[in-house]
């Protein structure tokens, strides 16, 4: 059995030294501690002492090995992406709070240790049991895996911390290469959901996250005295980030004093015009504070969703982002380019941000409009504001939500199965389980005997839906306030599904595609999905009705349904 531990001590030391990303991350853990701790007893009386598996886990963060080339650790402390090292540092800490038994590898031959594989045999296959019931890693991490250990007897227990995510188009091997959707990260044939994102923006993966600090009524209330009207903060330690954007800081000025944050050596960088405090890159604590007094926290469009807004907006900021249109995808931007998803970047800077905080909190307009953009500063400083953080971001909220995936998650079922790596395969039926369907107006509710039924979130959670022609899963049941839920693709994809949905199918047909399970209107087709790893919420076409298993979720934890706990 798991037990909470509050205790950081343990943790520190697994975490090693030598490294300026591991001190960061290890300042991190230190300076959250505590918060972590009251998160956990609040966890704790909530889940009544429920019983939680305690299970082996190795975390492996490739991306700080040596021999992935370690391009973060010495850009730390020169304003290079912090955003990594925020999540990791958060996973450590949630696992070992959550009372795990915890193993961090970053390099390949910590890695060999504790897989086990004798020295100078780096590349031989595992033999024996597995000595862990998972294992976090990142794609860097995975690469190595394979590399030095063949591990492809192992997936089902592999979870890949993937900040964008990657959608089962691409991850599908076979797939991807046939159908062009080969890049440089994807095709590891995995389950949408072993893969973990940042944010939730992308259902087919599980949502990670990280968090930000959480405020106590005294910090509220001196925030909310202590609050600058005429403050602002940027978003953008590189000086890279303010290149050509002198006209809005102008404009800003004019109302404003503005404060920046930019990594320099000796000079300030040229990019930075006079006018602009800066103090220079600020370790989280003295960020924190200066995020309390602003009244304003500006991005640019760059970096395009990292942690920082998040702790503006909790830090009672307004968080002010550019509109793009058209918006930014892998198809017509460098930054995704290669990124295993199709996802755009919706004329929002931070999509998450903007979808699920949105007004007061955080404000989107066109930058190039600047009557527009004039207007809206002065409307900020009249408004006021309350910090805010999603539950999901606080310790708490990330500490349940991980909690309810280690218990329930399991890729190493049956019900789950894998094919080998490199190999063409044929895949068993997919098993609808017995129930009834309940026509239900346009979204259905489904009646099943669900003690039958292994599957988690728990069927009772389904709702299927059709989606218009055009449309993916994801918008479609975000449009009925609900959020597409792949794990529940298996019961859905069934011809009873498109009777339900009084779609009549002149024909039926079985294919790999990731748009299916789908009605192809024009000819009265309806088509079945072959292969589940390829069960996908993202993607659409113009020549078909999706069909969509939604599910209901927690305000302000999209991850969990309302019975996932
Ligand atoms: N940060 C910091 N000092 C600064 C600016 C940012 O410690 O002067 C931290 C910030 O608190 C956040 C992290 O850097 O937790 C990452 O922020 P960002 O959103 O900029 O993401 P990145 O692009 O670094 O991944």
């Amino acid at each position: 059995q798991a037990f909470f531990q509050s205790d950081v001590g343990s943790l520190l030391e697994k975490v090693g030294a030598g490294k300026e990303s591991l001190s960061f991350m290890k300042r991190r853990i230190r300076r959250m501690a505590a918060q972590w701790a009251s998160a956990a007893r609040r966890l704790d009386d909530k889940l009544r002492n429920h019983w939680r598996d305690q299970k082996r886990i190795l975390v492996h963060v490739g991306f700080l090995t040596e021999e992935s080339g370690d391009v973060f650790s010495p850009k730390v402390l020169k304003g290079g992406p912090l955003g990594e090292m925020v999540q990791w540092a958060d996973i450590l800490t949630v696992l070992h709070t959550l009372g795990h038994n915890l193993k961090i590898s970053v390099s390949v031959k910590q890695l060999h240790g504790f897989l086990g594989v004798p020295p100078g045999r780096g590349s031989c296959p595992l033999t024996g049991p597995l000595p862990f019931d998972l294992i976090y890693t990142d794609y860097h991490g995975l690469q190595q895996m394979k590399q030095h250990m063949g591990l492809s007897l192992k997936r089902c227990h592999i979870r890949v911390i993937d900040t964008f995510g990657t959608e089962p188009a691409y991850n599908h091997e076979e797939y991807a290469t046939l159908h062009g959707y080969r890049t440089n990260w994807g095709y590891w044939n995995l389950h949408g959901q072993q893969y973990m994102t940042m944010f939730p923006h992308t259902p087919d993966n599980s949502f990670m996250g990280f968090v930000a600090d959480e405020l106590n009524e005294t910090e509220r209330l001196q925030i909310q005295k202590n609050k600058v009207n005429n403050m602002a903060v940027v978003y953008g330690k590189e000086a890279s980030m303010w290149k050509g954007k002198e006209k809005i800081l102008h404009i800003l000025n004019q109302y404003m004093e503005i404060h920046g944050t930019v990594y320099y050596e000796t000079q300030r960088p040229p990019e930075v015009p006079a006018f602009i405090k800066n103090h220079g890159l600020l370790p989280q604590r003295e960020l924190q504070q200066l995020l309390r007094k602003a009244k304003l926290f500006i991005g640019f469009g760059f970096p395009y969703e990292g942690p920082a807004p998040l702790e503006a907006i909790a830090n009672g900021c307004i968080f002010l982002q550019p509109r793009f249109n058209p918006a930014h995808s892998s198809l017509n931007h460098d930054f995704f380019r290669g990124k295993p998803t199709s996802r755009k970047v919706h004329k929002f800077k931070h999509p998450y941000a903007e979808q699920y905080i949105g007004r007061p909190h955080v404000i989107t307009i066109d930058f190039n409009n600047t009557e527009e953009f004039d207007a809206t500063i002065r409307q900020i400083m009249e408004i006021d504001v309350e910090p805010f953080l999603p539950y999901e971001y606080t310790c708490e909220g990330m500490l349940e939500r991980v909690h309810a995936y280690i218990q329930n998650q399991d890729f190493c079922s049956p019900e789950a199965p894998f094919p080998p790596l490199n190999s063409s395969r044929t895949w068993p039926a997919v098993q609808p389980g017995p129930f009834t369907l309940l026509p239900n107006s346009s979204v259905l509710t489904w009646a099943f005997n669900t003690s039958s039924v292994k599957s988690w979130p728990p069927l009772s959670a389904l709702q299927l839906l059709a989606s218009q022609e055009g449309h993916s899963c994801v918008k479609t049941c975000q449009s009925a306030g609900l959020i597409c839920e792949p794990a529940l693709f298996r019961f859905i994809n069934i011809k009873e599904a498109f009777s339900a949905l009084n779609l009549q199918c002149e024909g039926l047909e079985s294919e790999k595609n990731h748009l299916f399970p789908a009605f192809a209107a024009k000819h009265a087709e309806c088509l079945l999905q072959q292969d589940p790893l390829l069960f996908s919420c993202a993607g659409s076409s113009d020549t078909f009705r999706r069909l969509c298993p939604c599910r209901d979720y927690r305000v302000g934890q999209v991850a969990l349904c309302k019975n996932c706990l």
